[in-house]
């Protein structure tokens, strides 16, 4: 989609660190990250938020999460433990509105979230 900064990523016209990709996805690190490992992963497709989310998109999502395991693994998080975040609109804090799964690790973090 046009004017948005995730696709231009996904797209190679915007300039971002790649941390991995596949025919769906591509995943890349935060550019203002909040922990040592912070990746944000998107599917190359354009999706508002996660409310377009419908059972055609089951696997996009499934892969979503085997690829954060992977990610994981590589970025040496994967035992000392990780989350995979997703926001929602405004209470969420949603601020980019192409779908995204953060994966925060290398520090340990608190439980509820802020
Ligand atoms: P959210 O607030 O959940 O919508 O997350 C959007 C995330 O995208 C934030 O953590 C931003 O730091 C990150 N972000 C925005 N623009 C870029 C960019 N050009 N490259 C890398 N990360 C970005
Ligand atoms: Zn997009």
């Amino acid at each position: 989609m046009q004017d948005c900064i995730f696709c231009k990523i996904a797209a190679g016209q915007v300039p971002s660190k790649k941390v991995y990709e596949d025919k769906r996805l591509f995943a890349f690190e935060d550019i203002n990250p909040q922990a040592p490992v912070h990746v944000v992963i998107i599917p190359k497709q354009h999706l508002e938020t996660l409310l377009e989310i419908g059972d055609a998109h089951n696997e996009l999502l499934g892969s979503i999460v085997t690829a954060s395991s992977k990610i994981a693994r590589k970025q040496g998080i994967a035992q000392s433990g990780f989350r995979l975040v997703a926001n929602c609109n405004k209470d969420a804090g949603q601020s980019v509105f192409h779908i995204h799964f953060h994966l925060l690790g290398g520090r340990p973090m608190a439980w509820p979230p802020g």
